[in-house]
């Protein structure tokens, strides 16, 4: 399908009924906007207060298990959902827009199962999929209170017996740890440890006796306050051989693979949380009289929220992008996966910082505007960036990396069928085969390798005048960025003393290099397409990005800055209502769909 609606015979498919369902995420959308609407579960003031009282959102979590969110969480082969992880992403993102501490705590139980889908076996599997969509919780324990990032220094130890192993040790910090029914342990299994010396286990709390384990305390926290962030203590719990899930010594792999899959669903907790942001925000931005104007009116105001859009669109876009890798690049996920860790949620941080900034003192005062959400909302987003690897965590990831991605940059290999799947959501997308994710993305990255062809493109179009010119400068300046960053990755030389931070810059530089070349080839891959939102077609956001992108890599042109304010003017003026679910380039809004 290429979207085009020149033939003469092309039908609707409203008109023969063949639209295809409403999608999971805009369902449960629809759901949890009734339910703030009606002041149920998802009411800002009833999740404000519970925030207050530091106490957990049971009532908004049995509406989504009511929704049977539960089931997106299992694999199709499984007898779940789960077969785009886009949806799952867009899930978290449709939560997130009302509570993180909701989407994180559900959430966590998806985390918690993973590694049964990578490497459990099939009974494993089964059992824990019945449990899973029965609405079990699961932790996933693998910090411990004097190791955090460092996986390798874990202390909890599993000492083999003769029907199987017994736990000892404590993990803490753990999402879920006292509510959670199972908890999958990353434990030691070799006395010296090392990268084959740890192996997975399944603790369900429910077949332990009560001697086994201990919970530790819930921990006060910044934000998400009544998230269960608690932890357990483990005496000599004794737990049988089909409880290992994966081989013995595979823990560490196993885990590793896993959180290319957690940290990219991740994602969405940063989306929803722009969302809400940018709704507060430009509500409070047009009602808000100053000098005889509104302060939606002010340029300056306008050019910040400007800014703050195509910030956003590009965390969606390299959200997107890493999120449809999973099933059309996988062996290139453990470099597409800390990439989109690394840049999403910290985007998306400063994000909420400058809109912040438009809304003055109230961004931080509590029960006075919209019950104090967005002061909540930035202290919530503040453990995005952290958990389930920091920003500096997933950098040292892509550190290791720059000599493969160099040499296949070299190679100018690149897998072109893969990334237009990627980056044109219209695409059906390949089944997800856990078996092809690895390690080391040895191919390079196919987003950065496109790019020299999708320039030429670019360049032609414009020449065509299909596209402003400037898109074609910007263009041409991003790929001298890229060609100049490949020559500078060429000269690092890997070390295993302490990476000097000139290299955490060049990741940083990398990151966004990344999120331009994915804006500029989706542009190219959906423009002619009639799918998706009337936004993906307009080249005002494609401008915008690009100048955010350059800007960030220190390269802005006179008057490149007015983009930003374009980009406002198009998507404030055309509307008197934000929409509900956000700005968005991946999918209609509800309201847009299904009027
Ligand atoms: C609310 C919350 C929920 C959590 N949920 C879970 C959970 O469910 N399961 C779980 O296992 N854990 C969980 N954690 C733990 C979380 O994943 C860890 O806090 C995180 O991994 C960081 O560990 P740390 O705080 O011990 O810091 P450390 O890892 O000790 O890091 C300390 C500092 O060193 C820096 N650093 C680390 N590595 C490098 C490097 N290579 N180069 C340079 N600097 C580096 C870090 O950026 C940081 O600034 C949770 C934590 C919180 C706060």
């Amino acid at each position: 399908m290429t979207g085009q609606t020149s033939c003469a015979e092309s039908v609707s498919p409203a008109a023969v009924g063949l639209l295809s369902p409403e999608p999971a995420d805009q369902q449960l959308a629809r759901l949890l906007n009734a339910s703030q609407r009606a002041r149920g579960a998802f009411a800002g003031d009833v999740l404000a207060e519970l925030d207050r009282q530091e106490t957990f959102p049971s009532a908004a979590c049995q509406v989504l298990n009511d929704f049977g969110l539960p089931v997106y969480y299992v694999p199709l082969q499984h007898g779940g959902k789960l077969n785009d992880m886009t949806e799952l992403m867009q899930l978290w993102r449709a939560i997130s827009r009302h509570d993180l501490t909701v989407a994180i705590g559900h959430g966590k139980t998806f985390l918690g199962s993973v590694c049964y889908w990578l490497a459990g076996s099939p009974d494993q599997q089964s059992r824990a999929a019945k449990d899973v969509i029965n609405g079990s919780v699961y932790a996933w324990g693998l910090t411990e209170r004097s190791h955090g990032s460092d996986l390798l220094a874990g202390e909890l130890t599993a000492t083999q017996q003769d029907n199987g192993w017994v736990l000892e040790g404590e993990k803490w910090l753990i999402n879920n740890a006292s509510r959670g029914q199972v908890m999958c342990l990353l434990a030691r299994t070799s006395p010296a440890g090392g990268s084959r010396g740890y192996s997975l286990f399944a603790l369900d709390k429910r077949l332990q006796p009560g001697t086994a384990f201990s919970l530790l305390p819930k921990v006060k926290t910044h934000g998400i306050r009544g998230a269960d962030i608690s932890g357990i203590a483990l005496h000599n719990a004794f737990v049988p051989q089909h409880a290992m899930i994966g081989a013995p010594g595979a823990g560490l792999e196993i885990v590793l693979k896993a959180l290319q899959l957690t940290r990219t669903a991740c994602v969405g907790l940063s989306l929803g949380a722009a969302d809400q942001a940018f709704e507060i925000a430009v509500e409070f931005m047009r009602a808000r009289a100053l000098y005889d104007n509104h302060l939606i009116d002010l340029p300056l105001a306008r050019a910040t929220l400007g800014e703050a859009l195509a910030m956003h669109l590009c965390a969606e876009l390299v959200g997107l992008a890493a999120t449809r890798s999973v099933h059309a690049l996988p062996d290139e996920m453990s470099m597409i996966s800390v990439i989109a860790k690394a840049f999403v949620p910290g985007t998306v941080e400063s994000v909420i910082k400058r809109l912040g900034e438009m809304l003055g003192a109230r961004a931080f005062l509590d029960h006075v505007h919209r019950d104090g959400m967005y002061q909540k909302l930035e202290r919530d987003h503040r453990i995005v960036p952290i958990f389930d690897g920091s920003m500096v965590v997933n950098r040292s990831s892509l550190i290791t990396q720059f000599p493969l991605l160099t040499s296949a940059w070299k190679r100018a290999r690149n897998s072109a069928a893969g990334l237009e799947i990627v980056l044109t959501p219209g695409l059906d997308l390949p089944a997800f085969n856990p078996a092809q994710l690895q390690l080391i993305a040895l191919q390079g990255c196919s987003v950065l390798q496109g790019l020299p062809k999708a320039s030429a493109r670019i360049i032609a179009l414009a020449a065509a005048k299909k596209l402003p010119q400037t898109v074609a400068s910007q263009c041409r300046r991003l790929l001298a960025h890229v060609e100049a960053l490949y020559r500078e990755l060429d000269q690092y030389v890997p070390t295993t003393e302490g990476v000097p931070d000139a290299a955490f810059e060049l990741a940083r530089q990398y990151e966004r290099c990344f999120a331009g070349a994915v804006c500029l080839q989706f542009w190219l891959f959906n423009h002619t397409r009639d799918d998706g939102p009337a936004l993906r077609r307009k080249p005002q956001w494609l401008q915008a990005c690009l100048a955010w992108v350059l800007g960030t890599l220190g390269d802005r042109t006179e008057g490149e800055h007015n983009a930003f304010e374009a980009l406002a003017s198009l998507l404030l003026d055309h509307t008197t209502e934000w929409p509900v679910n956000g700005i968005s380039l991946l999918r209609d809004t509800p309201e847009e769909a299904h009027p």
